[in-house]
């Protein structure tokens, strides 16, 4: 009893111990025996003694007069409470201040210095140093292990109750093993610090897939070279890219301008009228409460700058979209903080507003919508190359005139046909998903960042192609979120972008858009060469087939 307690309800047991010896008092009994011996042992005692009580007061014999048998039914009575108590109890009262955890989250992120601390450094996870313990490393974790399995010990606290990120990984995989009966194997779990996502990156870790990552380039971009760092399963991808980075680069090499940056945030208000609605919207919108609006937005971050609010209305309701500058963050969290004191601000002045969310979807993130195509979100990029003659024969083995009518019929038209939402291009988001996924960036906002049109135009008299990328939603950062983790780090490191721009705030992450747009140059090139050359299929054929007979390869 005094194990299953201890691996139960404490922490301060499980941590750092992964070594320890079971101690000798440890019933080996299985849990539910002990339980089931319990609760039988409670509710026969409880029924005898109700028993002897109805008895004695129909027999009119005094209470207090008890036999051995009674006396015995009362210790087994106060002992099987005790152990109830001790193990449902507890439990009980521990997801009870959990759940009000969870509830008061919002208010803790608001007042909580440490919000963004991972809580990796707050749980001191340094126990990842050490040598990592096998699977099921000793007796206390197969305790701990049989107790999520059975649902005494909830999965998503094991972090939090053993101090060790990696040890609580390790037991919520074999636990999950044991629950679904299916095996992970293939699914590594060494190799990875799983401190560094605690609190940050993701929750209930069994272990990382791993994603090859191939170098394309380099991509000569404003008179500088880049290897590209491109995650990615998609084969002929890396080495498309790759081409079209050479044509690029014995070209002179592609330019880019940016030509916006600022992430923006979408709240949705309601008033009892269209009219008040309205009035708010002309209060934002006035250009001498601007001064007034951003010094508030901006108390919320040493970076975040409000650049404008414009608004939209839906009757009574008002959508204001906030743009604002990020330095080298992507810049959602940077957002949402200063749009939650401007709404504070506002909600003095118009206390009839209804703040419904505070975001609206006229953000709009992660869903394609005309608002990014036309406003931009994050940084608007355009890039740019010419393309001699000579090498879209040599390289890129079609002609100046078949890429510009291919470019014209698929991108322009054809997706125009399609009802295209800025999908005029060929693959941009093949290329910004990989280079998102190497560098840490949310590889769910390549929906917004994929938007792009290509433009090609024969020059120079027909011998030569001006090509461009127009991309408005990228969304990078080189700052927070997956940024920091080791493997991306890395690859942001090999572009000279990684971390914090230390001379200027912001271009770290202005110039991981440019590169993110020089990529896609170079991929469309390469994609819209091999479709006008009709070498598509014959290439995919080569590098995007396994010759292994798959269904040899199923579990
Ligand atoms: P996001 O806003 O992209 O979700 P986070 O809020 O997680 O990103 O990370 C941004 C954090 O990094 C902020 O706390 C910010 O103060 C800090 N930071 C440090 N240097 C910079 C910089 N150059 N640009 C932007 N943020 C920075």
């Amino acid at each position: 009893m005094e194990a299953r307690r201890r691996s139960l309800h404490s922490s301060k047991t499980f941590q750092h111990e992964p070594t320890a010896k079971p101690s000798p008092d440890a019933v080996s009994l299985p849990l539910y025996v002990t339980n089931a011996v319990f609760f039988t042992l409670f509710f026969t005692v409880v029924y005898y003694l109700l028993s002897r009580w109805r008895e004695k007061i129909r027999t009119s014999t005094p209470l207090h007069l008890v036999t051995l048998s009674e006396m015995l039914a009362i210790v087994a009575f106060f002992a099987s409470f005790i152990y109830l108590l001790g193990f449902f109890g507890v439990g009980f009262f521990h997801s009870f201040i959990l759940k009000e955890d969870d509830d008061s989250n919002d208010v803790l992120l608001k007042h909580d210095s440490r919000k963004l601390t991972p809580c990796a450094q707050a749980l001191d996870c340094t126990v990842f140093t050490s040598p990592s313990p096998p699977l099921v490393a000793n007796e206390d974790d197969e305790d701990i292990i049989k107790s999520v399995v059975d649902g005494t010990t909830p999965s998503y606290a094991l972090e939090s109750k053993l101090g060790d990120c990696k040890r609580a990984a390790s037991i919520r995989r074999e636990a999950l093993q044991r629950i679904t009966g299916k095996s992970l194997t293939g699914l590594p779990l060494e190799g990875f610090d799983y401190g560094s996502i605690l609190g940050q990156c993701c929750e209930l870790p069994v272990g990382y897939v791993q994603i090859p990552v191939g170098i394309a380039g380099p991509l000569l971009l404003d008179g500088k070279e880049f290897s590209v760092p491109m995650a990615t399963t998609e084969g002929c991808l890396v080495a498309s890219t790759n081409r079209g980075c050479k044509a690029i680069h014995l070209s002179g090499g592609a330019s880019s301008v940016l030509l916006k940056d600022g992430m923006t945030r979408a709240p949705v208000v309601r008033f009892g009228s269209a009219k008040r609605a309205a009035e708010l919207k002309f209060f934002l919108e006035n250009p001498a409460n601007f001064k007034n609006l951003s010094a508030l937005f901006n108390k919320s971050s040493r970076f975040g700058r409000l650049q404008s609010i414009k608004c939209a209305i839906a009757g009574k309701n008002l959508y204001l979209r906030v743009t604002c500058s990020t330095g080298d963050a992507m810049g959602m969290n940077m957002v949402s903080k200063g749009v939650q004191n401007v709404l504070e601000f506002l909600q003095n002045k118009f206390p009839d507003m209804d703040v419904i969310g505070i975001s609206g979807n006229f953000c709009s993130d992660k869903k394609p919508a005309a608002v990014n195509w036309i406003e931009g979100r994050g940084k608007s990029v355009v890039c740019e190359a010419t393309i001699k003659g000579d090498i879209v024969q040599k390289v890129l083995k079609t002609s100046v005139e078949a890429l510009v009518e291919l470019n014209m019929l698929k991108n322009l038209t054809g997706s125009a046909m399609a009802g295209a939402l800025g999908g005029f291009n060929a693959h941009a988001s093949n290329i910004v998903t990989a280079v998102y996924i190497a560098t840490g960036q949310d590889p769910a906002q390549n929906v917004e960042s994929s938007h792009c049109i290509t433009m090609m135009e024969s020059i120079n008299g027909g011998q030569d192609l001006h090509v461009s990328v127009t991309m408005p939603s990228i969304e990078v950062g080189t700052v927070g979120g997956g940024t920091q983790l080791a493997s991306q780090s890395a690859c942001l490191n090999l572009l000279g972008v990684k971390g914090a721009s230390k001379e200027t705030p912001g271009a770290n992450a202005r110039l991981l858009a440019t590169i993110v747009a020089g990529s896609v140059l170079a991929g469309e090139l390469s994609l819209m060469s091999a479709l006008a050359a009709g070498q598509l299929v014959k290439s995919h054929m080569k590098y995007n087939r396994s010759s292994k007979d798959v269904t040899k390869v199923s579990s």
